[in-house]
Parts: C-alpha cells; structure tokens; sequence
C-alpha cells in the first residue's frame, strides 16, 4: 500500500513521516500517474468523507467524477512530467463556498497534493477590499488606481467631480492621454520620489479637463489588489488653502508698506515741499524762461512723487477709518461731473446707470478715491471714443458697484499680480490704484471681482447692504 520511496525509509524514517502526515491540518494525498490513490491522510479522510482502505488503488477521478475538469484536473495533468511544484488557489470542487490553497510537488511516479483550507482568510481579503473600494468611492480625496506603468484602472468620484472629466473619458488611458500634469517633470519628479518609497503630501499642480491648473498635495504608495500590484494615488485639493495665503501675505506686505510711509512721509514731504517753492519761484524769473518747461516737469514729478506718498499713507493699517451709514449713489452723483469731464478730456464717454439701493457702512473719502482709483483705470485702457460705465445695482443682500470699460482686457499673467504694490504697465503708472482699492474694499468688508475679456473689463464692488 505504501509507494517506493517509502519502502526503502528505514523504519524510523517512515514512522516519522507518517507522523507528520497524520498530524497536519491540512489535506494530504499521493496518487500515481494512473491518477491512483497511493495515500491519504487523516485530514484528507476527513474532508472527503471516506475511508482510506475504501479508494487506495482507486482512480481519483472515478471516485470522485466531478472533480473531472476542474482546475485541480488540469494542474495535476500539467503537473505530471515537470519538476517545478504547482501553486494557486481554487474554490474546492466539492463544496463551492470553500477556498483552498493548492501546492502540488509532482515526483518521478506519483504526485503529491496538499490542500489548506483558506476560506477565512479568502473572506477577509474579500471584506477588506470591500472597505477598500468603499472608502475609496466616498472619500473627499481625488483617488485613483493605475497600473505600475501608469495606466488608469478606475478613479474616484471625488477625482471626476474636481477634474471634470467622465469615467469613460479616462479609464484604459495612459496619463499622458489625459495631459494631467501642468508641467511635464511632474511626472518625472513622481517617478524619483515613489523610488525611495511611498509618496506623502508631494506639492503638484494639475490640470482640470478644461485646463485650468489646480494644485494638490499628492500621496500614492503600491497597493495589492487581488494578488496584482497597483500604485494607489490620493490628492488632495489645496487650491484655496494656497489663495489664502497668498492673499494674507499680500496684506502683510500692504499693512507693512503703510506704515514705512507713514513713518517717512513727514521727513519726505518737508525737503520736497521747499524744493517745490524754489522750483516754483525759479521758474518766475524771465532770465529763465527759456528753460521754464523743465521746471514744469520738475514740478509735475514733484507733485506725482507727493501723491504717491498720499497713497501709501492710506494703506496703514492705524489710519482711522469714519464709518457711516450712507447711499453710494449720492457719492457717485456728486463725483460723476469730474469723472465725465476727465473722459471728455481723453476722448472718452462715461455713463452711470444708478438703481435704488440700500445703504451700506462706509467711510466717503475712501469710497470717493476707491471710485476714482477705478474709473481712472476704465477710462485710460478704453480705446478712443470707448465708454465707461459706472452702475449700482443690488443683489440679494449686497450692493454692487460695477464700473465697466471697453478696453482690451488683461492676460491671466498680469490679472495674477493685480493688487501687488507698484505693479503697473504704464509708464507713468504707479501701480498702487488697485492695491489701495483692495484696502479700501478690505477695511469695508466688501468684495472686488474682475470680469475681463477682449472685450472690456468691469470690476464689481460687492457691499454688505444695511438691513432697512
Ligand atoms: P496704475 O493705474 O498706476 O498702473 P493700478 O494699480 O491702478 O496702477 O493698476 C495696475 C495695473 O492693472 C495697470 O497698470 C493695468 O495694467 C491693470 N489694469 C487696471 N485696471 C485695468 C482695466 N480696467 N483694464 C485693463 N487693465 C487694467
Ligand atoms: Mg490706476
């Protein structure tokens, strides 16, 4: 009953062997190349509800016929005849429910075949994959599972939603299909990190299906899913976060700015003011009058180095602010005359198109420079006999002043360095306008917005309005 190699064990040996057959849990079997039980353990009686002396001598596949077929059947048959041992999982061919693990060392006349019961580890994984696939289609991070060599396996809601493109648009595809990254050693530098190791919170900026560019905090690591290796990879959007930021540090810098020319300006106007009164009286001499346009200039500079001065004095922080309740619309009334002859002057037109709105909490002279910050700006990028608008409307419970041009609008390069102190792209620019406007706009809690095209500009004003 007992195959060749253990008939030449010595006795010993042989009890040994038997010893340990008999005591493991897992199922244990030899057949010959007849496909004949040569023997069985325990465990294997156990399983497969005989007796041993019943089916040694027996063809597997007669006791067991519908075991014929399955992949145990094909294993064993390619198997036989090699010398590498066989490893893989299958549901058992008896009970469907049941999951083995199958390790089959084929020999030089028989077969061995040990089969360990897995089904609870198989359930485990099943349920953490499960919760895998749950926490991956619900959570707020972009996620998606590619391929080692970067193909889309499946992407997340989340990843959809902030991308903007459809499920079909990206699953099978190569990441450079879809041209995510905005700048293409993104790509390169993911490929050094992820050689050390897992990727944790690694700045990236992407681009969404419309090419907008956002920037995320990247972390992606190799995952196993169903014995196959994935690279999982979550992102999170900080586009906001980032804005924010960007936004305070501009303050600081205004805030800090304000105060440096609130501490020079005395000692600055002083010297300028005499060098004005000579200038001026200089240029009174008829000796001089052949160079009198120089002082002129001179003067104009002056003057315009004197203004600068009166701006950056705005920006401090400690200036005290007179906060009343009050209709824009009366401001406006009452500067509309200058701003239409300042038009006129330029060849301009402007219009004001007022509605009845609430009041709102504001200080007159920062709104009135707020105002004329504005449609100075309007009124020097129109073109020849372009148009100015100046309106108010109200919009739910906000006041929204909108001052449109017909100028040639601003690329997203300049529009991204609006409101930096001294930004300009005029020659006789300061560049402080719009950074005194953002001030302006701050210090009453109201919102700027810009809307421009190749069209025109407007940039709206957005006030909290007083309850009536
Ligand atoms: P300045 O008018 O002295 O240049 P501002 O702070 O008022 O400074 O404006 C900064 C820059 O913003 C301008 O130089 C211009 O390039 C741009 N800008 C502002 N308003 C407009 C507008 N209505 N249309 C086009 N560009 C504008
Ligand atoms: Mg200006």
């Amino acid at each position: 009953m007992i195959f060749k190699d253990l008939c030449i064990m010595s006795s010993k040996d042989r009890e040994l062997f038997y010893k340990v057959a008999e005591g493991i849990s897992d199922i244990f079997y030899v057949l010959d190349y007849h496909w004949k039980f040569i023997y069985l353990n325990q465990e294997a009686e156990r399983y497969f509800l005989v007796q041993r002396e019943a089916v040694i001598g027996k063809c597997i596949w007669d006791v067991f016929p519908q075991a014929v077929h399955t992949i145990l059947y094909e294993a064993v048959h390619k198997a036989k005849g090699s010398e590498e041992k066989l490893r893989f999982d299958a549901p058992s061919f008896s009970e469907l429910d049941v999951w083995q693990a199958y390790t089959i060392y084929p020999g030089k006349d028989y077969i061995i075949i040990l089969i360990k019961d897995i089904t609870k580890r198989k359930e485990e994984q099943r349920l953490s994959e499960e919760f895998f696939m749950r926490v991956f289609n619900t959570g707020l991070s972009m996620m998606t599972i590619k391929t080692l060599n970067g193909r889309f396996v499946d992407v997340n809601k989340s990843w959809l939603r902030n991308t903007g493109y459809h499920k079909e648009e990206v699953i099978g595809k190569q990441e450079s299909d879809l041209d995510i990254w905005a700048s293409p050693e993104t790509r390169e530098n993911i490929n050094h990190l992820l050689q050390q190791g897992p990727i944790y919170n690694y700045e990236v900026e992407f681009k969404t299906k419309e090419g907008s560019n956002r920037i995320g905090l990247l972390s992606m690591e190799e995952v196993e899913i169903g014995a196959v290796k994935y690279y999982l990879e979550a992102i999170t959007d900080v586009t906001k976060q980032k804005e924010l930021e960007k936004e305070m540090a501009k303050l600081d810098s205004l805030n800090m700015i304000g105060q440096m020319a609130a501490g020079i300006s005395h000692e600055f106007r002083n010297p300028i003011t005499t060098v004005r009164g000579f200038i001026q009286m200089l240029s009174d001499r008829k000796e001089l009058a052949n160079i009198r346009e120089y002082f002129d200039i001179i003067i104009e500079e002056i003057d315009r180095a004197n203004s600068i001065i009166s701006e950056l004095l705005t920006l401090s922080k400690n200036k005290t602010l007179n906060l009343r309740r009050d209709n824009i619309n009366i401001c406006l009334n009452k500067l509309f005359p200058m701003i239409q002859a300042t038009a006129f002057n330029d060849d301009k037109d402007a219009y004001l198109e007022l509605s009845d709105v609430p009041d709102i909490c504001m200080d007159e002279s920062e709104i009135r420079q707020l105002i004329l910050n504005l449609t100075r700006n309007a009124i020097e990028a129109s073109p020849s006999d372009g148009k100015v608008w100046i309106s108010t409307y109200q919009e739910g419970n906000e006041v929204v002043l909108a001052i449109r041009d017909e100028g040639s609008g601003m690329d997203p390069e300049i529009l991204s360095q609006i409101g930096t102190p001294f930004f300009t792209t005029k020659s006789d620019g300061t560049g402080m306008g719009l950074v005194i406007c953002y001030r302006i706009a701050e210090r009453h809690n109201a919102k700027i917005i810009i809307d421009t095209g190749a069209k025109g500009t407007t940039f709206l004003i957005k006030f909290k309005a007083i309850p009536e």
